[in-house]
């Protein structure tokens, strides 16, 4: 373990979780494997330094037990501070949407898979939305399959998280100028242009997440330049994406393209484009995913 390990092997959270090895170093924090003496199961662990400049896991907690007990959500087992760090445990997941794209020869994913992930992928974001919440971060390594289950997909990562809703549950007024939130290739042209993201905006970077898986690849992935891919992104035509694609893709893009700031999404409406394909196509919720062929 490097010297910039806020844990090692062996330490022990609140006399319960015992670190057993660390398994990402994320943008922020820093995410550990440990075992839960109590529930006698392996668990996952998020730790930031409580003297670095940007704190997330406060929003993270904040954020996570307000959408406990959703089906695409993982358990939150606690959340803290201690002299050092702040912390959270949660269900151990399992790899993310992106490594597995990237363990597939193709590097795509296949329409059958696609579509039927976007369906949980879509009631994920629609979850976080209805608590009054903006994601802000939505990309494929930011939603990982279960270990138990491998077939159910959960999001992660809620540390960019904002709430967009005032005390009323009305949609809070925008700010004229928002710094920068997101990740580059998946960032909306709102977020390019450093304006205050709404729920589209989350739409947006999933329209993103559901090309690459597709196509394997987006037309700006391998520039890394903010402003050259916001350019990119605001003149691109994208129904050139759409020309091999179900017609259900081009009406999802029509949707989030007619959406402003307060909209709120139509996402019984998104859900039923999904299942329209799946249903054309001859696909079945009971078919494998791409990532159990052998
Ligand atoms: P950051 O906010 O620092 O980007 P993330 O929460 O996105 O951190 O986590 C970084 C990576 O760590 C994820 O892409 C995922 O691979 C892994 N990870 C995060 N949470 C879990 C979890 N509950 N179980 C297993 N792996 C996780």
């Amino acid at each position: 373990m490097s010297d910039s390990d806020i844990l090692i092997k062996g330490d022990l959270i609140k006399s319960r979780w015992r670190i057993t090895q660390k398994i990402g170093g994320g943008g922020f924090g820093q995410i550990y494997q440990a075992y839960d003496k109590l529930r006698r199961e392996l668990v996952a662990v998020k730790v930031e330094s409580n003297s670095q400049p940007r704190q997330g896991i406060r929003m993270e907690v904040t954020v996570l037990r307000r959408i406990q007990n959703r089906e695409h959500v993982c358990e939150l087992f606690s959340g803290g501070i201690s002299t050092l760090y702040n912390y959270m445990v949660m269900t151990l997941l399992g790899s993310s949407l992106s490594e597995l794209r990237k363990n597939l020869k193709e590097q795509c994913f296949t329409l059958s898979t696609t579509l039927r992930i976007s369906l949980q992928i879509l009631q994920a974001i629609e979850s976080i939305h209805s608590i009054g919440f903006l994601h802000r971060d939505i990309k494929p390594s930011n939603f990982a399959i279960g270990r138990k289950n491998v077939r159910q997909i959960f999001i992660l990562d809620f540390g960019l998280a904002r709430k967009y809703t005032d005390y009323d549950q009305h949609v809070r007024p925008a700010r004229i100028e928002a710094g920068f939130r997101g990740t580059i290739r998946y960032a909306s042209v709102n977020a390019h242009n450093n304006r205050e993201l709404g729920r589209h905006d989350d739409l947006w970077s999933f329209f993103y997440m559901l090309i690459e898986f597709l196509i394997g690849s987006l037309p700006w992935s391998k520039i890394k330049d903010k402003e050259s891919v916001g350019h990119i992104k605001e003149t691109y035509d994208y129904t050139r994406f759409l020309t091999n694609l179900p017609d259900e893709f081009n009406k999802f893009l029509e949707h989030i393209n007619e959406l402003n700031y307060d909209d709120k999404p139509d996402y019984d409406f998104l859900r039923s484009l999904f299942n329209s394909s799946i249903q054309r196509l001859g696909f079945h919720d009971d078919d494998i995913y791409d990532w159990e062929k052998s």
